[in-house]
C-alpha cells in the first residue's frame, strides 16, 4: 500500500500509465466524440458550385436596374433549373430562369429575385424592383476554399464537425476510436436490481453509475459484470473484461479488509498497485495493468466511486481517447460554510444555480459516501482543499456532474 499520496500526484501516476489509443480510419457514422488525428482539408470548394439562396428567378441584374412599380420590366422565362442537375441553359439579355433554393446558378445570370417579389404569368415575368449583382447567390467556396482546413487535428468531433466533414465529402476519417470500457462490481452482498434481496444484501448500483459516467465521457461501455468476493472468480472476470475492452473500471474490494478481493487477487502481482489517496471520500484506490489494459480499482461506496471516476478515471479515459486529460472545474461562490478535513481534500455534493461567472454552489445535504439519492440531486462536487474551512461567500471550484442542459 502506497501513500498517503496527494490527488494531483496520484492523477499524475495514473496518467503516466495510460497511452492514447492508436488512431485508425473510422466511418463518419462512428466518429462522434472521437478525436481527429490529422488536419482534414477541403478536397473541393464548399459549397462546390454557385447556387441560388432562394426560390425565385435567376436573371441579369443589369436587365432590371431600372425596374420600379411605375416602370415594370418584363423578362421572358426561358426554362427552369432542376435540383441535382447541371444547368445547361444560359441566361441571356431579357431572359430569366426559374430556380429553386440550392439550384445551380445558370451561366449568364448574376442574381436571383425571390418569387414573391415578381409576378410570373406563363412565360412572362414582371419585375418591379431592381437588385444588386450577387443578390441571393451563394458563391462556390463561400464557406471554405479547396485546400483550406475543414476540421483541425486534435478536435473532438461534435455534431457540427460531422456535418462539415460529410459536406466536405469525407465518408471515413482518421481518428482515435472511442475507448471501450469494461465495468466490474465486486461484493458478496450485491444482488441485481429487479431481483429480491435477501437479508444483508443490497442492490448493486455502481455498475449503472459507472456505465453512465463512461457513456457521458464519450467512451463505449463494453462488458458489465458482478462478481462475488472471490479472487479466482474476479481474475477470470477481469481476463474476459481485458479481452473485450481498452480499460477496466472495477469497484469495491480495494481496502485492506480481510475479504477485499481485488487486494487479494493482486497480492503477488506488482502490475496493480494499491494507494491511499489524500481524498475524502475515495481514499483506497488501485491502479495498474491487467493483460496490458489499464485497470482502475475504485472504492465501493458509490460516492467514493464517483469522486474517483471524476478525479482519476475520466482524465485517463480522455487521455486514452487522445483528448485533453485535465479536470474541468466550474468557478462558483459558496452559499454556506463547509468544513475542511485535517489531512485530505474533501469533495462534497452541491447544487449549482446561475451560470458562470455568477454560479452559486449550495451543499446538497449529503452526509455519507454510501448515499446515492442526495448525490443524484446534486449538480457537482465541491472541492474543499486542505486548510481553513470554506465560508459562505468564498470563491470555490466544483466538478460538474450533470450536463448543463440536463440540470433540473
Ligand atoms: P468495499 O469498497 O468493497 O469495501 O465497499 C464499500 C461499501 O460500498 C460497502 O458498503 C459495499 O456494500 C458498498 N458497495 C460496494 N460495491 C457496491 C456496488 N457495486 N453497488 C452498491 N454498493 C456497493
Ligand atoms: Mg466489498
Amino acid at each position: 500500500m502506497r501513500g498517503p499520496i496527494s490527488v494531483d500526484d496520484y492523477r499524475r501516476e495514473v496518467l503516466a500509465g495510460v497511452e492514447s489509443l492508436s488512431p485508425r480510419y473510422l466511418s463518419l457514422e462512428d466518429a462522434y466524440n472521437c478525436v481527429l488525428a490529422e488536419d482534414l482539408t477541403a478536397a473541393r470548394d464548399l459549397p462546390p458550385f454557385a447556387s441560388s439562396a432562394m426560390d425565385g428567378f435567376a436573371l441579369r441584374s443589369a436587365d432590371i436596374a431600372a425596374a420600379s412599380p411605375e416602370h415594370p420590366v418584363k423578362l421572358q422565362i426561358s426554362g427552369e433549373v432542376r435540383m441535382g442537375r447541371p444547368c445547361e441553359c444560359e441566361v441571356t439579355e431579357g431572359r430569366a430562369l426559374s430556380v429553386p433554393t440550392g439550384g445551380t446558378m445558370p451561366s449568364g445570370a448574376d442574381a436571383v429575385l425571390p418569387g414573391e417579389l415578381c409576378r410570373a404569368e406563363g412565360r412572362e415575368l414582371t419585375v418591379t424592383c431592381g437588385c444588386r449583382p450577387g443578390h441571393n447567390v451563394r458563391p462556390a467556396g463561400e464557406d471554405l476554399r479547396v485546400g483550406e482546413i475543414l476540421v483541425p487535428a486534435g478536435r473532438r468531433l461534435e455534431a457540427a464537425d460531422l456535418g462539415a466533414l460529410a459536406a466536405g465529402g469525407y465518408g471515413r476519417v482518421p481518428a482515435v476510436p472511442r475507448p471501450r470500457v469494461a465495468i466490474v462490481s465486486t461484493g458478496d452482498e450485491l444482488v441485481d436490481p429487479g431481483t429480491e434481496p435477501g437479508a444483508g444484501q443490497i442492490f448493486e448500483s455502481n455498475s449503472f453509475l459507472l456505465k453512465g459516467l463512461v457513456q457521458g465521457s464519450g467512451c463505449e461501455p463494453a462488458t458489465r459484470s458482478r462478481v462475488p468476493d472471490d479472487p479466482p472468480a474476479l481474475l477470470e472476470t477481469l481476463a474476459a473484461a481485458a479481452a473485450a475492452a481498452d480499460a477496466i473500471v472495477c469497484s469495491g474490494g480495494v481496502s485492506a479488509g480481510r475479504d477485499d478481493p481485488v487486494k487479494r487477487a493482486f497480492a503477488r502481482d506488482s502490475s496493480v498497485a494499491f494507494f491511499r489517496v489524500a481524498v475524502q471520500p475515495g481514499r483506497p484506490q488501485a491502479f495498474g495493468h491487467f493483460f496490458g489494459k489499464p485497470f482502475f480499482g475504485l472504492p465501493g461506496n458509490p460516492m467514493a466511486a464517483l469522486v474517483a471516476f471524476e478525479l482519476f478515471v475520466r482524465p485517463a479515459l480522455n487521455k486514452l481517447a487522445g483528448a485533453d486529460p485535465r479536470v474541468l472545474y466550474v468557478r462558483a461562490t459558496l452559499e454556506e460554510q463547509v468544513g475542511a478535513a485535517a489531512d485530505c481534500v474533501r469533495y462534497v455534493p452541491v447544487r449549482l444555480t446561475g451560470r458562470e461567472p455568477a454560479c452559486v454552489a449550495c451543499p446538497a445535504g449529503h452526509r455519507r459516501s454510501n448515499q446515492l439519492v442526495a448525490l443524484a440531486r446534486a449538480d457537482g462536487l465541491l472541492e474543499v482543499p486542505l486548510g481553513p474551512d470554506l465560508k459562505a461567500g468564498d470563491p470555490c471550484r466544483v466538478i460538474r456532474i450533470t450536463p448543463e442542459w440536463g440540470a433540473g
